[in-house]
Formats: C-alpha cells, structure tokens, sequence
C-alpha cells in the first residue's frame, strides 16, 4: 500500500476523551472513529487489523474442529422470554419494536437462537458431539462505555457453543476450547491467563476467564507466577483426544489464578510469598460449561440410543475480538505508538522515502516495495511529498515491526537503514540484505 492512496487520518493533538493508551492511540492513529458512545467505525488501518485478529480466532476454531456459521444481530424476543432471560437480561440488552409491533433486540450473546437452531434439526445422539461458533456483532448497552473498543456497546465477538451427549464430554469439550484460545492468543502476541471465574447472567458452574495483564484492566486478579512461565509454542495438539486436551488443562489451572470473584484467600496464602501477585487484568475470553440449562428449559432433547430422550449437555465460549485490539496496544506500546506483534501487524514494514522526487530514491523504494511483495509481506510505503520528522511520526505511531528508510545519501555509499520499531535499533545494509532481514 502507498499511503499516498491510503485513508490515513493521524491525528496530530492528543484527543481528550481517551483515558488509556490504547484508546488514544487508536484515534491518534487513524483506526477508529467514534460514531456515538461506545460505537465505533473502524477504519481501515483498524479494520485491517481486526480482519487478522478475526482470521486468526477462525483458524484456531477450526483447528479445533469447530463450525463456522453466521446467526443475525437481530434475535426475535420469544426465545428469550422462552429461556426466562428476557426479564433477567437486563437494561444492557437492547430492545427494539419493528413495523409490527413485534418485540426483537439486538443480540448481546446467542444462547437462545443456537439452542433454537439445535432443537430445529438434532434428534440423536449420533449427530453429537457437535460445535457451532460465529463471529458477529454484539449489542450491550453497557453503563459506562469507555477505553475505546474495549468496553464498547457495539462489539465484535467470537461466540462458540458445544452440544454433548454427557457432561464428560461437554468437559472435554471446555477442555478443547481452552486449549484453542490458549493457542489464539498466544498467536496474537498475548500471554492470556486462564482464571477461575464466577459465571453472572450466562449461568452454570465451571467457567475460566482469560486475562490479559495490564495496569488499566478493569479486573483485580490474584495469581501464583509461575503461570506466566507456561507456554503452548508449537506443541501439537489432537483435540480429539480426551486425556491430551485434560492434560493442558490441568497444567494451565494447577497454579493459582483467579478474579476477585472467586478469590480465597486462604489458599492464596499457601502459594509461595514471592511468586503470589496481586494485579490487573483485561478479561479478553470465557468459557462456560452450564450443563442441560437451556436444553431443558428450551426442549433441546435427544434420542440416547437407549431409547431416552435426554436433554443435551452445552457450553457456551467467547473471545472478544474487538476488545483484543485494545488489550494487544495496553500491552505493546512504548511513548511513541503502537508496536504491533509480528502475528497481527497491519503491515509488515514501513518504506520512508526521504526524499520524494529524487529519482534514484524513488526507484529503490519501488524495487525494495516489489521484493518485499515477493515475499508476501506487505508492505507500506510514505510516498507521500512530507518532511523526514512527520514520516518518522507517524510510522512510530502506527507501529510496524519494520521501517527501512531510503535517502539519496545512504544510496550513495549502497545502503538503506533498517530499523526495528520494538527496540529502536538501526542498521545500514544493503537494500537486499534489508529485505532478506525483514522476510
Ligand atoms: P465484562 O466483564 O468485561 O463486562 P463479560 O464477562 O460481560 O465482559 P462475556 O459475556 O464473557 O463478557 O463475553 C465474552 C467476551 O466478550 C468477554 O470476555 C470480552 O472479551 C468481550 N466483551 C464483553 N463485553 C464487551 C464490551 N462491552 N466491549 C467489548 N468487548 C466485550
Ligand atoms: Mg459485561
Ligand atoms: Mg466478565
Ligand atoms: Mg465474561
């Protein structure tokens, strides 16, 4: 992309709303524009980078062997009075009237409408187990929107719902999706915590949160350090298998971590003084297992093979992608910008040309722009007729792992600067050498 003919509004002033760093560098960058509190238009520098968080939810889903579908943003109300929710939900879910006068709201989760397609078409055991997810936008009419995209009203998440036979194997279900966020968000460049956590409207008795650390997180979270020590790296996972996935769980839930929900402090205390923390997180993910409540309470029953009709055994699984955009800049950043993870950068490497209009500057930015195309990085190249310093500003505001910078000068003596954004480092090499670094 050249930026030339890019849609790239950085914004010179601090904007006063935002109170944390992610939420101002999202405006200042040129990714996001508030349409009304707690609403969002994403623009395409944030698109581009939530079209990759999503990418990356959608493989790791169906690594899993979980079914991508897609339900609407509009639920009938019916299915929520039928669930008893429509009166629990409360003032954050969004009411509307169509032409009719008949009751529908704007979806905050799809519990219902999933359990309503599930009755719909399941009638045997043998069609279990069975795991549906999409990635659509939410409605809550949150009390306080703020920080940006992280408590918005509209929000975009991935929800996912496992049907079983037996609660063993809705466990090894919750086990599989455990695993299958571990792994997302390690991808992203996270290191998500999972925490026992207490289960609110949703319902149900196991359920983890996983959290992200960060001094602005809205949770207060007790936990040993030694879980921040556990990494999936590329370990390779069956999630077919039942003992392997229990495994991981068990070694991820072994050391204490919890929310302030489900804190004991009695068994905090038995965990070594130096490696008990005490910190903030940002809930980035939940898994749920609730058992047959919304299959008894919608009739979603199925033939055992025992000659039964049993109701099914569900769990309901979230990540909240557009909340992760937030999370990944609290936890990548430095007081210049944004400094993205390899896995979800918008681009790979800035080109700055610092001398637009000199030919020969012009013709190594094109050669290094087509090698590194070549290697299916994308690159972004400030083509644009701007002084170095604004160039430079905003390439460290918009946080590309690489930068190279061209001038007449360096080209004289064969050589660009390559420049690593997360350490600042700077090198002269040669243009190829430049690029084979970057690839
Ligand atoms: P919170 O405690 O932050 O209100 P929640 O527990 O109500 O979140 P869940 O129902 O567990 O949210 O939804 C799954 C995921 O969706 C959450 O883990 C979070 O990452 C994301 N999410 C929830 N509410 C919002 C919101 N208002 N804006 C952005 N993301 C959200
Ligand atoms: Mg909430
Ligand atoms: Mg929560
Ligand atoms: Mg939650």
């Amino acid at each position: 992309m050249r930026l030339s003919r890019y849609f790239l509004p950085v914004l010179k002033e601090t904007p006063r709303e935002a109170q944390i760093v992610s939420h101002r560098y999202m405006l200042q960058a040129g990714m996001i524009k508030q349409a009304t509190a707690g609403i969002y238009s994403w623009l395409p520098l944030g698109f581009k980078v939530l079209r990759k968080l999503e990418n990356i939810v959608h493989e790791e889903q169906q690594r899993a062997g979980h079914l991508p579908m897609l339900m609407p943003t509009l639920q009938p109300g019916e299915l929520w009075e039928e669930s008893g929710r429509d009166n629990s939900y409360g003032p954050e879910m969004l009411r509307v009237v169509d032409r009719h006068g008949r009751k529908m709201l704007y979806g905050p989760t799809n519990e219902e409408m999933i359990t309503d397609i599930f009755r719909s078409h399941v009638t045997s055991y043998k069609e279990l187990p069975l795991t549906l997810y999409h990635i659509q936008w939410k409605f809550r009419d949150e009390v306080r929107p703020r920080f940006g995209v992280m408590r918005g009203r509209e929000f975009f998440m991935k929800d996912g719902y496992n049907f079983d036979l037996t609660k063993e194997d809705a466990l090894h279900a919750y086990n599989r999706h455990l695993v299958s966020y571990l792994r997302t968000y390690e991808r992203m460049g996270l290191k998500a915590i999972p925490m026992r956590a207490d289960s609110g409207p949703i319902g149900g008795e196991d359920t983890h949160e996983f959290l992200v650390l960060a001094e602005t997180g809205e949770s207060e979270v007790f936990y040993d350090s030694i879980v921040t020590d556990l990494h999936l790296g590329d370990r390779e996972v069956d999630y077919d298998n039942v003992e392997e996935c229990q495994a991981i769980f068990d070694e991820w839930t072994a050391p204490y971590a919890r929310t302030d929900e489900t804190h004991d402090a009695a068994i905090f205390d038995a965990v070594p003084e130096d490696r008990r923390k005490v910190a903030r997180g940002i809930e980035v993910g939940q898994i749920f297992y609730f058992g047959t409540k919304y299959s008894e309470t919608m009739g979603a029953h199925v033939d055992d093979g025992k000659g039964n009709k049993v109701p099914v055994h569900m769990g309901s699984h979230g990540i909240g992608v557009s909340r992760l955009l937030g999370a990944i800049i609290e936890a990548n950043h430095d007081d210049k910008g944004i400094i993205w993870p390899e896995g979800v950068t918008p681009y790979h490497c800035g080109i700055v040309n610092l001398k637009q209009g000199d030919a020969e500057a012009d013709a190594a930015c094109e050669s290094l722009y087509t090698a590194l195309t070549g290697f299916d990085l994308e690159p972004l190249y400030d083509d644009r007729q701007e002084r170095a310093g604004a160039k430079f500003g905003t390439m460290d505001m918009i946080g590309l792992p690489w930068r190279i910078t061209v001038g007449p000068r360096g080209l004289k003596n064969g050589v660009v600067e390559l420049t690593r954004r997360r350490t600042g480092e700077s090198i002269e090499l040669p243009p190829e050498e430049a690029v084979a670094r970057v690839a």
